[in-house]
């Protein structure tokens, strides 16, 4: 389908419980099939990955949460939450189904300019390009984005840019990078950084290396890069929103997505469980199966707990979302709690399986990598949980819904 195609037939209209259901049945169906397969980074698993975009259009599933005038489905903030637990239940759900850049893509259509949009925006909504950001820095702590040392000089009509990144993920299949770099240095901490949008193909521009992480390589959703810019030159338009509001646009792309992360991270909890449950229906021992023991029963039983309470209190934030807030404390709170309910829920899954849980034998073993990542992405625990404190205890001195 041609992107011109692709934005005149957007706005998905469909009532909401079918479109959950057409959702679950896709990734159930189609995309679980290929899980083994993606995870292996090779022309295969790229054309693999293809085939499910391109039925994921037929089907009308593509950006579903996308707003219909950049070309997505344009459903509710809500609706969109609610998709992300079925999305999220496969790892490579945001990529079939064309959520994953749905951060820049919002960025994007906040901050860029008509050019901008016409060249970057359009085609990473149709998923024909992809995207990075370099906000984290090996040399510097990244919790604090005031720290970053990366610089980018205006010589006439070009910003000179000099840049050391690491963790910037999918860098190394990206079109474009969004670089965050100081422009102003004499200005107040947090209007210093600027946005600019960097083709990977600029001169001086060059991946050092893909990192490694926990045992994991190279992912064809993109691998985690250390990248370097060396007096990279582009165009003073580039620059993406105004000078030096960079601090701004990387807060504002990170908050409501990190509700779909938790969202997602529910999907993950709700495969996990029913994962373990299968296993602990089959597997025998002293005397009886797994499901027949107390100490069984209590891991079940607290997953359930978990679940229910992570859904709960994701489905409160996005409705302070849906009321106008930016929910800066109910963002923090799920995003802390939930990457811990995700990680006790899965480990639990993989006790439960054994030696078998850490092998690639069950889809536990990349569950469980990938929610340890979750309580350091988009903020460590520790940084979200210093502003929850702050927030009570400076601005109201009570939690907001006492
Ligand atoms: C899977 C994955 C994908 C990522 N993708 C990207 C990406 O695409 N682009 C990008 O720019 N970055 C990305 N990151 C980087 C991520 O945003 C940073 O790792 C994160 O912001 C933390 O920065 P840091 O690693 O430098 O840790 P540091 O800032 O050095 O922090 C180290 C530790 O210090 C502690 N700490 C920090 N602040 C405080 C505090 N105020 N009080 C008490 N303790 C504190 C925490 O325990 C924290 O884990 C990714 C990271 C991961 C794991």
């Amino acid at each position: 389908m041609t992107n011109t195609e692709l934005r005149e037939s957007t706005q998905n209209t469909e009532p909401f419980d079918e479109l959950k259901a057409r959702v679950k049945d896709f990734i159930e169906g189609e995309v679980y099939d290929a899980e083994d397969e993606l995870d292996e980074a090779t022309d295969a698993s790229v054309a693999r990955m293809q085939q499910l975009k391109d039925e994921a259009k037929r089907r009308g599933l593509w950006a579903l949460g996308h707003p219909a005038d950049i070309g997505g489905g344009g459903r509710t903030f809500m609706e969109t939450a609610l998709l992300n637990e079925v999305i999220g239940r496969s790892y490579y759900g945001q990529n079939a189904l064309g959520t994953w850049s749905m951060q820049d893509s919002l960025m994007l259509r906040e901050n860029a300019s008509d050019e901008q949009r016409e060249r970057w925006l359009t085609p990473l909504v149709a998923a024909d390009i992809r995207s990075s950001v370099g906000l984290t820095e090996p040399d510097v702590a990244g919790s604090d984005p005031t720290l970053i040392a990366s610089t980018a000089v205006l010589d006439g009509d070009e910003w000179v840019i000099n840049a050391h990144k690491w963790f910037t993920t999918g860098a190394n299949i990206a079109a474009f990078t969004t670089i965050f770099a100081i422009t102003d240095p004499d200005a107040e901490p947090h209007s210093r950084v600027s946005a600019i949008i960097v083709p990977t193909d600029s001169s001086g521009y060059e991946v050092v290396r893909s990192v490694p992480t926990l045992g994991s390589g190279h992912s064809i959703t993109g691998d985690h890069c250390e990248i370097r810019l060396t007096n990279v030159r582009v165009p003073a338009s580039n620059l993406l929103g105004e000078r030096g509001q960079g601090f701004v646009i990387g807060q504002r792309r990170l908050g409501p997505g990190r509700i779909f992360h938790a969202m997602r991270w529910l999907g993950q909890m709700e495969r996990a469980f029913e994962i373990m449950v299968a296993r602990a229906k089959v597997r025998y021992v002293h005397g009886s199966l797994l499901i027949e023991k107390g100490q069984i029963q209590g891991m079940i039983a607290e997953s359930a707990m978990d679940i229910f309470y992570h859904r709960a209190a994701v489905i409160a934030a996005a409705e302070a979302v849906d009321r106008g807030s930016m929910a800066r404390m109910e963002i923090a709170l799920v995003k802390v709690r939930g990457a811990k309910l995700l990680h006790d829920t899965v480990d639990r899954a993989v006790q439960v399986h054994g030696a078998m849980g850490v092998t690639p034998d069950t889809p536990l073993e990349a569950m469980y990598r990938r929610a340890r990542y979750a309580r350091i992405y988009d903020g460590p625990d520790e940084v979200h949980r210093e502003s929850v404190a702050k927030m009570v205890t400076k601005d109201i001195g009570r939690v907001p819904w006492a």
